[in-house]
């Protein structure tokens, strides 16, 4: 197996550092999303601004080591230089029934241009996804349409769905079938039969240890991005520039912080042929921001979002979720600390151990004491 990319873009501060500025939050959610009502994250700031390290919560070192590299570079270094000042984000709905689209519509101001909806969900059948597409259509008539699976069909079920969604003409299926092999054979199969449903890869970019297998394998049309899995907006530039596809950008649920990230990427991209999947704010009950990144008219604005200190406050927990937190933040800097290059990990060395006890900042001890695994969801479909 292909090694994953370097997940730093840069030097990696101390374990202190970033525990001196860390504050855990939990943000109610207005839907139950991968078994959870809340969304917890740690934020840490540093020279740039803010960082959000929220890996979800079944996710190892391993996987969210690139989710801090995303913080940190978030904290520490400027964004690239973007390239536009907004950004196209699409309107998404859920595995509702027909009835209920029009007012999941509703709650996104302006006209919505680009709307992305869920199929495929456990326990419905294709039926229920046409109907829902077909609500869809009616309610946005002008809207480009698009699909996601998340990998809920096989080979056969994803065929018999896209004959009967071509004629709503998606931009795009994303993840019908959950393997890269599935999606090159689909995808050769649309061709043979000349569907013109392009297939997004999004969980096979995103779950994978190489992001770039699913161009090698001519899997997908396009493929779905995401800043903190793939170690932030430069690493994830190079991946979409090495990928020779077109690219999507999407949330991972941040808050209304860490989601400058995301923007900052989808504001670098040179082409930017879709609506991106940013407007994610709109699932959360609350942030840390006095202006959510909602999105209005079907764009957002681009730049750094600084968390409102009366809210860092609101939402800040300590205890047992502040703990499993910390532990995961220095599981995932071990990782990324072995990672990056070794002169930024003797620096590391150097300057963690050789602090006195008195001055280490008080979430080092609790981060050495505590022990055992975070608590784990079921897990879920992404946003
Ligand atoms: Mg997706």
């Amino acid at each position: 197996m292909t090694p994953a990319p370097p997940p730093a873009s840069g030097p990696l501060p101390p374990l202190a550092e970033l525990l001196e500025t860390a504050r855990v939050v939990s943000v109610p959610l207005t839907v139950r999303f991968r078994g959870v009502e809340h969304r917890e994250a740690l934020l840490f700031r540093g020279p740039a601004g803010w960082g959000e390290f929220c890996p979800f919560l079944e996710y190892g070192p391993a996987e969210a080591s690139r989710w801090l590299a995303c913080a940190v570079e978030a904290a520490h270094r400027e964004f690239p230089t973007p390239r536009r000042r907004e950004v196209p984000v699409n309107a998404t709905v859920p595995a509702v029934e027909p009835g209920r689209v029009a007012a999941v519509l509703d709650r996104f101001p302006g006209e919505v241009r680009e709307v992305k909806i869920k199929v495929a969900e456990r326990g419905q059948s294709l039926a229920d996804d046409v109907a829902r597409v077909r609500a869809v259509r009616r309610a946005a008539p002008a809207a480009v349409l698009k699909m996601d699976a998340n990998g809920g069909w096989d080979h056969e079920a994803a065929l018999r769905a896209l004959l009967a969604l071509a004629e709503f003409e998606p931009a795009y299926v994303e993840q019908p079938v959950p393997s890269i092999e599935g999606l090159a054979r689909l995808r050769e199969e649309l061709r043979r039969r000349e569907v013109p449903v392009p297939i997004a890869a999004d969980e096979s970019v995103r779950k994978e240890d190489d992001p770039l297998r699913v161009a090698r394998a001519g899997a997908a049309d396009l493929i779905v991005v995401k800043a903190p899995p793939l170690g932030g907006v430069r690493s994830a530039l190079e991946v979409i520039e090495r990928s020779g596809l077109p690219a999507v950008v999407s949330s991972a649920l941040e808050t209304s912080v860490g989601m400058s990230a995301g923007l900052a990427l989808a504001a670098a991209l040179p082409e930017l042929p879709h609506a991106c999947g940013l407007g994610t704010a709109s699932l959360l009950a609350g942030d840390l921001v006095a202006e959510p990144l909602i999105p209005s008219g079907g764009v957002l604005p681009v730049g750094r979002t600084e968390p409102a200190p009366e809210l860092l406050e609101r939402y800040e927990v300590g205890g047992e979720r502040r703990d499993c937190w910390l532990r995961r933040l220095a599981a995932a800097h071990a990782e990324l600390a072995a990672r990056v290059a070794p002169g930024v990990q003797a620096a590391d060395r150097r300057s963690y151990p050789s602090r006195s006890p008195g001055a280490r900042p008080a979430g080092l001890d609790r981060v050495r004491r505590a022990t055992g695994p975070p608590h784990a969801p079921a897990t879920g479909g992404t946003p």
